[in-house]
């Protein structure tokens, strides 16, 4: 028995500052829409309440489309590169059989970070006007920007938490975490209901208003404010640009 192509490293994302501790990732999934502020500047409609909400908008990234330096390559095919701030959450236990309860939730949390859902706008919005997949404007190299993980008893109550993201020192991003229309254990327990969380899993949670452009030489700062920070910039990439 032997593989016919060297198999892949899994991305790993370093874990508290001591630079010796790393969380190997398997998969990451998305939510999308997650601020009633930002389903609106997309033109969609906010859930009037809690009992409004239907099921949550859920979508996938490709695990090695992880970005652990800061270094974002402008992408190809796209002139519209958007920011999106995000909460990111680490699944570090196997989900039990069957579909976990949100009471549960919280046990499987391995950690934080926050990180970039970088969006190729134009892509996703030609998609979206012909119902088409979104994986084009959302699932290319390079798209998900992530800090380093924060262990979630050090974090702390995320409810009184803020995210913010500074583009050139100018904040274009700011978001009360309490403002998420599906918190972190509603969230766990949806995407229980339609996948198999394994350890290793990561979520990226949703962005705040103010999503934008960002150009090659843009550098940006992303912070879970009071716990980790994300410093980084675009780069030209090979994108022609
Ligand atoms: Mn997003």
């Amino acid at each position: 028995m032997a593989d016919v192509i060297p198999p892949q490293a899994p991305v790993r994302i370093g874990v508290g500052t001591s630079g010796e501790n790393f969380f190997p990732v398997r998969r990451i999934y998305c939510v999308g829409r997650n601020f009633a502020d930002h389903a609106r500047e997309m033109g969609a409609d906010a859930p009037a309440s809690v009992a409004d909400r239907g099921r949550p908008v859920l979508f996938c990234k490709p695990a090695d489309a992880l970005v652990t330096d800061g270094v974002v390559p402008y992408p190809r095919g796209t002139s519209e590169l958007h920011h999106e701030l995000e909460l990111v959450v680490a699944i570090g236990r196997d989900a039990p059989e069957g579909i976990l309860d949100t009471a549960d939730a919280p046990s499987l949390v391995f950690g934080y970070g926050v990180g970039l859902d970088l969006t190729r706008r134009d892509l996703q919005a030609a998609a979206k006007a012909k119902g088409l997949p979104w994986d084009t404007g959302k699932a290319f190299d390079c798209s998900a920007p992530v800090s380093r993980l924060v262990p979630a008893a050090e974090v702390g109550d995320l409810g009184t938490k803020t995210l913010t993201l500074t583009v050139n020192g100018t904040v274009r991003q700011h978001g009360a975490l309490s403002d998420l229309i599906w918190d972190v254990p509603e969230i766990l327990h949806e995407l229980s209901r339609l996948f198999a969380l394994r350890a290793g899993d990561l979520v990226y949670m949703g962005t705040p208003a103010g999503v934008g452009p960002l150009q090659p030489g843009d550098r940006f700062v992303a912070s879970l404010d009071g716990v980790v920070e994300l410093s980084g910039h675009v780069t030209t990439g090979d994108s022609g640009l």
